[in-house]
C-alpha cells in the first residue's frame, strides 16, 4: 500500500483507540524514502515545572516499501510504543528495553499482532516505482 501522511494519520487514529486507550495526543507524521530505517520515532522532552513533557513528537514510516496493512500497523505500533514510554516519561533500560518489550509482547498475545524489536526489511516488498536510494 501507498504510504502518506493521511495514511499514517489514520492508522495512528486506529491503532490509539485499540491499543492505547486513546491515550497519545497526535503527533506530526512525515514520510522519508529510505530502505532502512523503515520507520521512527522522533521526539523533545522539556522541563515544565519539574516535569517532563514532550513538546515535540513525530512518527516518520518510509515510502520505499510496498507494506501490506498487518505490516503498516505493527510498524506504527512499534512506533506507538517508543512514544508511550516517552510520553509517559517512563525510564527503560535501553532502547527495547525491559519495558518495551512487556508491552510489545502483551499487544502481541493480547490482538495477534507481530511487533518485534527489530525486523528483516527482508519481510518487506519493495515499492515498484521506488526511487533508488540507500
Ligand atoms: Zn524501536
Amino acid at each position: 500500500m501507498e504510504v502518506t501522511e493521511k495514511v499514517l494519520e489514520k492508522k495512528f487514529d486506529e491503532c490509539n483507540k485499540i491499543y492505547f486507550n486513546n491515550g497519545l495526543p497526535y503527533p506530526f507524521f512525515s514520510i522519508f524514502c529510505k530502505k532502512k530505517p523503515f520507520a521512527k520515532f522522533t521526539y523533545l522532552k522539556k522541563k515544565k515545572n519539574g516535569e517532563n513533557v514532550l513538546v515535540y513528537k513525530k512518527i516518520s514510516v518510509s515510502n520505499y516499501y510496498d507494506f501490506t496493512e498487518e505490516q503498516l500497523r505493527d510498524i506504527i505500533v512499534h512506533e506507538m510504543i517508543h512514544y508511550f514510554i516517552a510520553y509517559n516519561d517512563i525510564k527503560d533500560n535501553k532502547e527495547h528495553g525491559k519495558i518495551f518489550l512487556s508491552i510489545a509482547e502483551r499487544l502481541n498475545s493480547e490482538f495477534g499482532l507481530n511487533i518485534e524489536k527489530t525486523r528483516s526489511t527482508s519481510s518487506y516488498l519493495r515499492k515498484e516505482n521506488a526511487p533508488t536510494i540507500n
